[in-house]
């Protein structure tokens, strides 16, 4: 008897030896085989949901909560935290959006909440965004926008922004593409001048303009091992839709450029120095775009920046506040080494006092805090571990003299 000339193009039965056999364009293929594929199928579906579930549980919580969690980390800055809060909710409920959600065209697209965070040196911006990548539980970078130039220039290319983010999460391109990047000192790249400059300029717009894809959700190709792309180097596509950008910067002198918008003419010479700071403080709530813009910052960036708020300079209250209060405060660290030394370790309330008023007459903000407690610290953790105390009294006496003795006492600003 002839063989039936049919087969399947998979396993290479013949049409008597099957019970199905589907005709595809140039083949066909038996039911044993769909049933086969079906299991790979399941198979590698499951692998990647284990992969997008295991790596990036995010947590879900309600702005307040969000708010509530920052609290345990940073002082004060209620105006930031609310910000915050509700744009990284929101980035949230877009995260759940699902694509096929949206290729029916019917549904409504939330746009991506990437924000601006105007505020001094050490008050807090980078220490939000830390605890919030620490909240959702997705992996966070931290980049310094000084170090982009303008592709073919010397510095590095702006997708490696997109790299310390590969790098956080072991190149797990699912991970990072929920990520969020902290991107510092923004307002180093801003267009000097106001006017659009008729020259290059390497390190400031090119390099907004280089930010502009990354910030608005495209694929973009990104050198693994960061620095300048090259061609022999295999790129990793990284969709950045749902990645999550939080840009913070000093802007120095933005209060002027509020000033001037909201028509304040008071600052002057003559208006005394407390009035002035408290002014300023007040001003800086009043930021937004157009002030940002005025700055130096492209339009087309600041479109991609929806969110704009502005972080306090920190007073002696919030300071004193930092060295104690915090989940992981200052103090709490030293107490924490100490008690592993078997020491208990008291400090008096004046020696707080002490540290705040030193960080305030230096100018070294929260980030000074350290040093001061590093500085009036040092020669008792050097010397207590080899001694058979189980208690020290941090005096506000043994304080002086030994920031005194430090070399911090030469930071005094003139
Ligand atoms: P910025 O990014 O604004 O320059 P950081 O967030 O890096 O400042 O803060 C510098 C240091 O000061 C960090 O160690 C941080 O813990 C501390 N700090 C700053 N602001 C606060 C705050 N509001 N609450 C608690 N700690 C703070």
């Amino acid at each position: 008897m002839a063989k039936n000339p049919l087969h399947c193009s998979f396993c290479g039965r013949s049409r008597d030896e099957v019970k199905i056999l589907i005709a595809g364009q140039e083949g066909h293929i038996c039911e044993n085989c769909v049933e086969h594929a079906r299991e790979i199928i399941d198979q590698e579906l499951a692998v990647k949901d284990e992969r997008t579930t295991t790596s990036f549980k995010l947590t879900v919580k309600k702005p307040i909560e969000i708010k509530k969690f920052l609290d345990e980390y940073a002082i004060g800055q209620d105006e930031a935290k609310k910000v915050l809060a509700v744009a990284v909710y929101n980035h949230y409920k877009r995260l759940q959006q699902k694509p096929s959600d949206l290729n029916t065209g019917n549904e409504v697209e939330i746009e991506k909440s990437n924000i601006v965070m105007v505020g001094e040196t050490g008050t807090g911006k980078t220490l939000l965004a830390k605890s919030i990548a620490r909240m959702l539980n997705v992996p966070f970078a931290i980049v310094d926008a000084t170090v982009f130039t303008e592709a073919g220039y010397v510095g590095e290319d702006v997708e490696s922004i997109l790299t310390r983010l590969l790098q956080v999460c072991n190149y797990d391109v699912a991970a990072a593409e929920r990520g969020i990047v902290y991107i510092d000192e923004i307002d180093k790249i801003a267009r000097k001048g106001d006017n659009p400059s008729i020259t290059r300029d390497v390190s400031g717009e090119g390099v907004q303009q280089g930010m502009l894809k990354l910030l608005e959700g495209t694929d973009v190709l990104v050198p693994p091992q960061g620095g300048r792309k090259h061609p022999e180097q295999k790129l990793i596509k990284i969709n950045t839709q749902n990645i999550l950008f939080i840009c913070g910067g000093a802007f120095d002198g933005i209060d002027k450029i509020i000033a001037r918008r909201v028509q304040t003419n008071t600052i002057g010479f003559n208006v005394d120095k407390e009035l002035q700071d408290n002014m300023k403080k007040n001003l800086l709530s009043y930021v937004n775009a157009t002030d940002l813009k005025s700055f130096g910052l492209i339009p087309e960036l600041l479109g991609r920046l929806p969110v704009v708020t502005h972080l306090e300079p920190l007073d002696a209250t919030t300071l004193r506040a930092i060295l104690t209060e915090p989940k992981n405060a200052l103090i709490k660290q030293y107490t924490k080494l100490f008690e592993l030394e078997g020491i208990e370790l008291i400090i008096e309330d004046d020696v707080l006092d002490f540290m705040v008023e030193k960080a305030m007459e230096y100018k070294l903000g929260a980030r000074g805090l350290r040093s001061i407690c590093e500085g009036i610290l040092t020669d008792a953790m050097y010397e207590l571990p080899s001694s058979k105390e189980t208690q020290f009294t941090l005096d506000l006496e043994y304080a002086k003299r030994n920031f005194d003795k430090s070399k911090l006492s030469l930071l005094k600003v003139a």
